[in-house]
């Protein structure tokens, strides 16, 4: 039997198995399909991110450093309100070498990785759990103390273990053109209900326009008359699903979840990478296969770290639904230099980001 069978090779599923196997752990991993495909995220990270990749993979990863982001209120070609650091604030990353890299940093740290494997059914029992999955040899029953959900947005573990789904799920839809731009701006439009369309370039890999909708909007064609409007062709158009939490339960009698099955994403950006491997990271620290009592020990250790930070982003989020008198208002009153870190809103009010905000008025 193995310590932990778990569901779904990303970042929250990689970093989670590579830290339970070096603490001795005996770790299954079950991935759907190929590591890192289909892609569905722009890979646009906070530096921190270096902080959970094995030695070099910067090198290997790395597209383009970002120094701010410029705000729109209305699309291209509108006036636009910078916020910047001096220094490099975040960077573009090629996502599916990222999961490539930790999946493999998970195998070398004794995970058995299994590709083409697609979890169909949970089975929790008092002391195992089953975990079946299609194979391409057939059905297979993997035996675990534990299960781990680490499957993403539309969670299969999650339904399996009947725990409670997010509050919402945005829809997600990106493409790139071939242009060369390694600029040191995203531009950010808050032209979506609810939420925005962006611009990320990407370096020598071309230039990433995206948008984000709840359900009930049709992203795809919010998209195409937002690119339009740039006057740009896409090619490599995908889409994926952006879970807004947190939820108020991610763990069952033997199994838990980590990541975006268990909605731990900014509701300001939509981006859970960072805070799927913390919360992978509590995980790994806290759960005892032998003994569930230690799961709220996980639930208590990521909600403490990343809660606050949650639903002051619910915050941050409410202001792309500000009629545009009063989002210009704020965006010029605010626009300049900032001492903000991307996946902390709490550091609004950072000594570091007051000391910026003195500067530019002395
Ligand atoms: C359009 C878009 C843009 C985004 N941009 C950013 C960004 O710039 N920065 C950022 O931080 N975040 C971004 N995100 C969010 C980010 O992609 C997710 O937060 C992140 O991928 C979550 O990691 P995860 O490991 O929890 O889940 P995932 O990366 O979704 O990984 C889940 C894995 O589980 C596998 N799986 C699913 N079901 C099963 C099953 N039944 N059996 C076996 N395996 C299964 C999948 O194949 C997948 O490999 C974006 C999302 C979208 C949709």
């Amino acid at each position: 039997m193995h310590d932990f069978v778990v569901v779904g090779a990303g970042p929250a599923g990689s970093r989670f198995s590579r830290r339970a196997a070096n603490a001795g752990h005996d770790v299954l991993v079950l991935e759907r399909g190929r590591v890192g495909t289909p892609l569905a995220c722009s890979g646009h990270v906070s530096t921190d991110i270096w902080n959970f990749t094995p030695d070099g993979a910067r090198d290997e990863l790395l597209q383009n450093e970002v120094y701010g982001a410029r705000f729109h209120v209305d699309g291209p070609g509108s006036a636009d309100h910078p916020f910047y650091k001096k220094e490099v604030i975040s960077n573009v990353i090629d996502r599916v070498g990222l999961d490539r890299t930790l999946a493999r940093a998970a195998e070398d740290a004794g995970v058995d990785l299994r590709e083409n494997h697609s979890v169909s059914g949970v089975e929790e029992h008092g002391e195992y759990v089953d975990v079946t999955a299609n194979t391409p040899d057939g059905t297979e029953t993997f035996r675990g103390k534990m299960v781990v959900g680490c499957d993403g947005p539309a969670s299969r573990v999650r339904r399996e273990l009947h725990l409670p789904e997010p509050d919402e799920k945005l829809q997600g839809v990106l493409g790139f053109t071939t242009e060369d731009d390694g600029g040191d701006f995203v531009d950010v439009h808050l032209t979506a209900p609810k939420f925005f369309a962006w611009r990320i370039p990407r370096g020598a890999e071309g230039v990433e326009y995206g948008l984000a909708a709840p359900p009930g909007e049709s992203a795809r064609e919010l998209f195409d008359r937002f690119t339009a409007d740039y006057g740009v062709e896409i090619g490599n158009f995908c889409a994926g699903m952006i879970p807004i939490g947190p939820a108020p339960r991610v763990t069952a009698h033997r199994g838990f979840l980590i990541g975006d099955a268990a909605a731990q994403t900014k509701p300001f950006t939509g981006g859970g990478i960072l805070y799927g491997m913390t919360s992978a990271d509590h995980a790994a620290e806290t759960v005892d296969p032998d003994d569930p009592g230690t799961l709220a020990d996980y639930e208590r250790a990521w909600r403490r770290e990343l809660k606050n930070e949650i639903r002051l982003g619910h915050w941050v989020r409410r202001a792309y639904s500000l009629p545009k008198p009063l989002q210009t208002v704020g965006l010029s009153a605010m626009e300049g230099e900032i001492g903000v870190h991307m996946d902390k809103p709490s550091s609004f009010f950072s000594t570091d980001h007051l000391r910026t905000l003195l500067k530019r008025t002395s």
